[in-house]
């Protein structure tokens, strides 16, 4: 008999650890299970901001998939995916190689939202993949030698755009990783500016006020420049216009305004928001009872009008019923509803300080930047067990040019 074809497109938090689910549960010859990817590493995305700035070593932050992957029950696909057509079962890579799938699950996780902003596209730097982030840290390089030749205080301002989590962090690691690279290139720290800009009246909009108060007054302490209820609205590459008329002189424009799905997604052919397909209970694709959608991707309703975030968090649990859910389908058997249990969240501030929430308690500070470190080895631990652990925490911390 035939064996059923498993396709997964991502190898991101939810893709991968779909791969690990199956190859656990599924019978050897069971099925015949690919995983594609643009890259034959995996990036970990919640510490991207760290990538942007050096202060993690590149193989801290990437990992090679196919030390990742158990060779025996699943193949391993280096293929940028070009297009999806899901009537027709089939998967187009760039390279012009398809790929005919009975399953398929979509897990090619976030874009960036720019809300049509003039000159973000073009000129701001996004947080979106390991790529893209170390193209921040070689252009901050390459500003702070220019710098001494020409003088110019917009090589030094180091602007980033949105301060919820993503853009918090970002700020809290240019804290930690910039004096290091001020004192390589010889440039004075404190003639540098770190400037953040957000929308919303405070920083971390929504979260809690404890955590506000704590992440403001530290950011002020290390001598951020904190622009809240302040819109972007323009930006050349050398300044940006605010949305009282100022401009602000900075080559550097991070732009941490929030994410929606992958653009691949509005090709499909079916209904979307923002780029992300919403999903049903089991995590299937409405209208296709072998595709399944997890992650950045998706959107899993928590009740008829709110989506749950966007989060790595998410893109596991939902991974690990994912896994279930496509023996089931594979074998006849009952599928399982997605159930989102929240374990908490944290926000780092460089390495020593960070801010977060925890069933009911806040945590700030030392003791949350600790529980940060935890949760980043316990994913650690799920993709590679205690050996992948030990060998990630002995590795360099710093990048080097
Ligand atoms: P991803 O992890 O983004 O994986 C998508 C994969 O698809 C990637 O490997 C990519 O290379 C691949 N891909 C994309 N397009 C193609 C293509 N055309 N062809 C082939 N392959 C392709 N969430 C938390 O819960 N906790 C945190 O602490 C946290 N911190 C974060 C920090 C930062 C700086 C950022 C940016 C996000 C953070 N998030 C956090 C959010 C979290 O990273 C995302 O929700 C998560 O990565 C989503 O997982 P995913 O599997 O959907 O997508
Ligand atoms: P977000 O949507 O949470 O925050 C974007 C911020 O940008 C908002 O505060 C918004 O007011 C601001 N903004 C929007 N347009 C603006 C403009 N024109 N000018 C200035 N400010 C503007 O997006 P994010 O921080 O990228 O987070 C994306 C997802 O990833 C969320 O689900 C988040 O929870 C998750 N995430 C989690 C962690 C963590 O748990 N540690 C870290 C990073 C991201």
């Amino acid at each position: 008999m035939k064996k059923p074809k498993v396709v997964i497109l991502g190898a991101g938090y939810g893709g991968l650890i779909t791969s690990k689910k199956l190859a656990k549960l599924l019978n050897a010859g069971e099925a015949e299970v690919t995983l594609i990817n643009k890259h034959d590493y995996h990036y970990i995305t919640t510490q991207l901001h760290k990538t942007g700035v050096g202060t993690a070593s590149d193989d801290r932050i990437t990992l090679n998939i196919a030390d990742l992957i158990d060779h025996h029950k699943i193949d391993f696909k280096k293929g940028k995916i070009a297009s999806v057509d899901l009537n027709a079962r089939l998967v187009r890579l760039e390279s012009g190689e398809d790929v005919q799938y009975d399953y398929l699950l979509i897990s090619l996780g976030f874009g960036v939202q720019t809300f049509g902003i003039p000159g973000i596209k073009e000129h701001a730097f996004e947080i979106r993949s390991f790529r893209s982030t170390k193209k921040i840290f070689h252009h901050i390089q390459k500003q702070l030698v220019a710098y001494k030749e020409d003088q110019d205080p917009s090589r030094i301002n180091f602007a980033v755009a949105g301060a919820g989590f993503t853009g918090i962090e970002m700020i809290g690691e240019l804290i930690e990783g910039l004096p290091a690279l001020c004192e390589a290139t010889g440039v004075p720290y404190e003639k540098t500016r770190i400037i953040s800009v957000e929308a919303s009246p405070t920083l971390l909009p929504g979260f809690e006020k404890e955590a506000i108060d704590y992440s403001t007054e530290l950011l002020k302490q290390e001598g951020v420049e904190i622009l809240t209820s302040t819109k972007i609205k323009e930006y050349n590459g050398v300044q940006i216009r605010i949305d009282n008329g100022e401009d602000i002189p900075t080559r550097t424009l991070i732009w941490s305004c929030g994410v929606k799905g992958n653009d691949l997604i509005d090709k499909m052919g079916v209904p979307t928001i923002q780029s992300r397909i919403i999903v049903d209970k089991d995590l299937r694709v409405p209208g296709f009872k072998n595709v399944f959608c997890i992650g950045d991707s998706s959107m899993f309703m928590k009740d008829e009008k709110t989506p749950y975030p966007p989060t790595a968090q998410i893109a596991i649990q939902q991974a690990l019923t994912c896994g279930d859910n496509i023996v089931s389908a594979i074998r006849g058997q009952q599928l399982k509803s997605f159930e989102y249990h929240h374990k908490g969240s944290v926000a780092s501030i460089g390495d020593r300080a960070a801010v977060g929430k925890i069933g009911k308690l806040t945590i700030k500070g030392a003791f949350a930047a600790l529980m940060k470190q935890v949760i980043e080895m316990r994913y650690l631990f799920t993709l590679g067990g205690p050996a992948l652990v030990f060998k990630q925490f002995f590795k360099r911390w710093h990048s080097t040019p």
